[in-house]
Parts: C-alpha cells; structure tokens; sequence
C-alpha cells in the first residue's frame, strides 16, 4: 500500500518537486517541526532526509505527484491547482489551500493577433497547452470552437512559430510573455498549492498526519494574512 512496503504506520512520505513548491513548503514544514536535511537543487538524490527519522521527502516531477500520492507511494503530497486540474484528484484528499506558488491560468497570443474579434467571429482557434483539460472547459463553457494542441513545454514558442493562434499556460509575473511578445487576454483562474494526502493514509497514518496538515493549515493561513 504505502511505498517502502513494509515500514510501520509511523513512516511518511512527502511527495514534493523542485523549485517554487519545495522552496514554499520548507516554511510550512518548519512549521511543522520537520527540517529537510538536503537541498534537491545540489544533491541528485530523489529521496531526501529530515530531521525526523520517520518523515521522508521525495522529489518527483511536478505532474507526477498527484501519482505517487494517489497510488499511495506517497502519503502525502503539494500539487498546483493546475496539475490537480489535470490530473482529476481521484483517490486524493484535498484539505487545504496552501496559499504558496500563486500565478493564474491564462490565455495568451501574439502581440497583435485580434483575440477578441476571432472569438466573436466565432473563428476555430488553435490553441497550444499542456493544460488539455482546463482549456478544453474554458473554451468549451464560452461556446468557443479549438482544435487542441497538446505540449509537455515551452508553450510560449507555438504562437510565434505559427503552430496555434493562442496559448494556455499558467502566468506568475508575466515576464516569460513579454519577453517572447506574447499578450495575455484572458484570465481563467487563479492557481495555488494544494496539499494532497492519500485516503488510505489519512485514515491507517491519522495520529501521525494529523498534526503536520493542522501546521500547516496554520502556518499557511498567518502567511496569508
Ligand atoms: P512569469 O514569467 O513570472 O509569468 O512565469 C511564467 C513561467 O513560469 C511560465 O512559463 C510557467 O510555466 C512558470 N510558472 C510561474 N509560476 C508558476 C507556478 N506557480 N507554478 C508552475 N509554473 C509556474
């Protein structure tokens, strides 16, 4: 059931990827009175010590931790609002918002592309993502017709190259659009992380999980304020 099969109730293991979430989650662990005793940006390992000998911290791709959280390798987890979207939250118990990693769902075109007259127009739009599902709604909930284009990447080069009229793609400052001379037109959601904690964990792990998602809750919600 749980990764590292065979290891007592009082084992957890926290999925989390590099960057942003690591870097937002380390607070609300401290928080916790958890300590992560390797930094993942200058070891290669991909299971991470703390302090306490019985909390384990993996490092997986961003996508990829609702997975190990659903199949229970993980007991518990940090997802964007976006990968959760995507990945459809099954099997996976959301108690909070961690108000970490901010950025919005957005559609994006090239500067100068008439957006507003090609959707009124009702004109079939191209649109690139890695986000097939959020766009898939979005669109489909103003009556806009798309073709999809799936990416695993680097959407902001399909407008330029020609290869869709618009993108979806998640934006924090804007900087990565200016930058390729893409404007945003539409924003579709706001985006943060969630903790996610297997079903199963959360009721065989309760005494141990309990009070970490509690710090959490807390320490999230004073940063919030
Ligand atoms: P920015 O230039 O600050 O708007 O950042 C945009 C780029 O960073 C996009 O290509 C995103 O893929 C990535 N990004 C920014 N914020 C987040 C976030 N909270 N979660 C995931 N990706 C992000």
């Amino acid at each position: 059931m749980s990764a590292f099969n065979g290891q007592s109730n009082s084992q957890l293991i926290l999925a989390l990827s590099k960057g942003r979430i690591f870097e937002d989650t380390l607070p609300l662990l401290e928080a916790a009175g958890i300590t992560v005793t390797e930094n993942p940006e200058t070891s290669r390992k991909l299971i991470l010590g703390t302090n306490d000998p019985n909390v384990r911290v993996i490092i997986v791709r961003a996508t990829d931790v609702p997975t190990y959280v659903q199949h229970g390798a993980a007991d518990f987890g940090v997802a964007g609002k976006d990968v959760l979207l995507e990945h459809g939250g099954e099997g996976l118990y959301q108690p909070i918002d961690l108000n970490i990693a901010a950025c919005r769902m957005s559609v994006a075109v090239k500067n100068g592309f008439d957006y507003e007259t090609a959707v009124r127009q009702g004109a079939r739009l191209r649109v690139a993502t890695k986000f097939v599902q959020t766009a898939r709604e979005h669109f489909a909930a103003k009556g806009v017709h798309v073709d999809l284009i799936k990416l695993y990447g680097s959407m902001e080069l399909a407008p330029l190259v020609g290869l869709s009229d618009a993108i979806v793609d998640v934006v924090s400052t804007g900087n990565t659009l200016r930058a390729n001379d893409l404007v945003e037109v539409e924003a579709i959601m706001p985006i943060s992380s969630r903790l996610i904690v297997n079903q199963a964990a959360l009721k065989l792990k309760r005494e141990r999980l309990q009070p970490i998602i509690e710090a959490f809750e807390r320490a999230s919600q004073s940063k919030s304020q």
